[in-house]
């Protein structure tokens, strides 16, 4: 003992301090204490963020998000089925909040809800990544909606017109038509330089397929990149999915380019994240839904826009999709929806039974951007179709009761019944405006007064044929005008047509 020396040792503990390498790497890391239904509860994850990425210690490096942060533990929802998560499995935060890689290669794949592809084509090679959950644009950074996105369709664009960067909500009861208007658009955005992205989130195997093989037939799979999380596919995964297909599109629309993207349907994500926040305990509200589903949505829509031209001017419009029960829109989902995006198009279950498709019910639709987003040539028509139609949807609900009509009234309703059936349009078949601008002008100027109801379709595939370089043709394709000129041309096709189709 007498022979320590007190200098010596302070001298040797200085030298330690001096020479201690900090490279000392702190990793937090907990213990699973629960987990089943896919959710995981964690203890020990002292210093985790909301909404981490998480890395489970198990056999298939289950990834997970912190969503709970509780004073005891953390609540976390697994990406993965989780099979291979037992009591005390560790857990590594990785100090990153979820983020996905982004870029041009996506086009033409299919990914799940991390962006990884699930078409078997290979790996997708990637340079950018971008967070799942970024911001939306602020005011400054936004313009007001002015470009026309033409969906092909030919009651929408004349009606309840779409613009670049506007969010319009396709609502309706299943098997309505919703997911073909959405796959239409899609297809009229050949050769228009629009990206598309198409978000499928818990639906059938087999309905993706489809859409996928009818985007290929088209040609119109190459300007596309489908996120899918199917039915049987993990709740988080469901609820992930719209934010990839936003994240992936904000990619293109920060680069200045036009991007679409369409979320089939948010009444299944709000579910799967409503069965989530049930197993992680938050308390239920209307519907059992979480307190925050409305953040849900509105964050999601929320970044949908049209950018300054500062920003390059680019912009993502966003067609989200909601089912609804019995055509009830006043259920929570759909009135929140509704209220977050810039116009609905209803679609009508008696509508689409009584043999009108597209089964859009026109009284009840809007656009709240109106004709700002209509090119000159549409809106000199569009207005006198609207009137007609509205004019006759009330006339026919009167006549319902009265047996004998008037002459006039029942000129009238045929009238109608005629401009109704020149709205009807097939799946996958596309109007150009040149096409849509003579089909309203040839209706609403009384070109199909002889032409009997059931022969309406096949007059108007002639006509345009027969428009292909015209004059009129020139003008509205160029110029996107409807000008004396052009009518004067039409009108001079419509009567050599008419004379040669009452020849046949
Ligand atoms: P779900 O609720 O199952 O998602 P949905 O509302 O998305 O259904 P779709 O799948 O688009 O409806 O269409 C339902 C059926 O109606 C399909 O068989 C489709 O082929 C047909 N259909 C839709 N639109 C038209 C149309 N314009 N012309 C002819 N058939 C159509
Ligand atoms: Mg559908």
């Amino acid at each position: 003992m007498e022979n320590i020396k007190p200098d010596e040792i302070t001298n040797l503990i200085k030298e330690q301090i001096l020479n201690y390498k900090d490279d000392i790497q702190i990793e937090n890391v907990g213990v699973v204490f629960q987990v089943g239904d896919g959710i995981a509860r964690i203890y020990g994850l002292t210093k985790v963020m909301s909404g981490e990425l998480l890395n489970f210690d198990d056999e298939d490096k289950t990834i997970g998000i912190a969503l709970n942060l509780e004073s005891k533990n953390v609540g976390a929802v697994l990406m993965g089925n989780g099979i291979g998560i037992k009591e005390g499995c560790k857990v590594y935060s990785t100090g990153a909040i979820a983020q996905i890689p982004v870029g041009d290669n996506y086009l033409g794949r299919i990914v799940d809800a991390l962006a990884r592809p699930i078409d078997g084509q290979g790996k997708i090679i990637f340079r950018k990544t971008r967070l799942l959950e970024s911001p939306a644009p602020g005011i400054i950074a936004r313009e007001s909606v002015c470009e026309p996105l033409q969906t092909g369709i030919l009651a929408i664009d004349s009606m309840i017109p779409i613009g670049k960067g506007q969010r319009e909500l396709i609502i309706g009861d299943r098997q309505t038509g919703k997911t073909t208007i959405a796959i239409d658009t899609i297809i009229n955005q050949k050769k228009k330089d629009v990206y598309c992205i198409y978000v499928a989130i818990g639906q059938k195997a087999s309905s993706i397929s489809q859409v996928v093989s009818s985007l290929k037939r088209q040609g119109a799979l190459s300007y596309t990149i489908i996120v899918a999380a199917n039915a049987d596919d993990p709740a988080t995964m469901q609820y992930l999915a719209p934010y990839t297909g936003a994240t992936l599109a904000e990619y293109f629309m920060y680069r200045g380019n036009h991007t679409l993207v369409i979320y089939d349907d948010l009444s299944k994500q709000a579910q799967a994240y409503r069965e989530m926040s049930l197993l992680l305990r938050r308390p239920p509200g209307r519907e059992a839904y979480p307190g925050d589903i409305f953040y849900l949505h509105s964050r999601l829509l929320e970044r949908a826009a049209k950018l300054s031209k500062k920003l390059g001017g680019g912009s993502m419009t966003a067609l989200p999709i909601v089912e609804t029960q019995e055509g009830d829109v006043s259920a929570y989902i759909p009135t929140n929806v509704i209220s977050i995006t810039d116009g609905q198009i209803f679609l009508s279950a008696d509508i689409f039974n009584s043999g009108i498709r597209p089964a859009i019910n026109i009284g009840i639709s809007v656009s709240r951007i109106g004709s700002a987003a209509q090119t000159k040539a549409m809106k000199a028509v569009a207005g006198q179709l609207k009137l007609e139609l509205a004019q006759f949807t009330e006339l026919e609900a009167f006549s319902q009761f009265s047996s004998d009509l008037d002459r006039t009234t029942q000129k009238q309703l045929i009238r109608g019944r005629k401009l109704r059936e020149l709205l009807k349009q097939s799946q996958a078949s596309p109007l150009s405006l040149v096409e849509q601008v003579a089909t309203i002008y040839a209706g609403t100027n009384n070109y199909i007064e002889n032409i009997s109801l059931q022969h309406i379709g096949s007059y108007f595939v002639g006509l345009y044929r027969f428009l292909v370089s015209t004059k009129y043709y020139e003008i509205v394709e160029e110029q996107k005008i409807l000008d004396d000129t052009a009518i004067e041309s039409l009108e001079y096709c419509l009567k050599n047509y008419s004379k040669q189709f009452f020849g046949q």
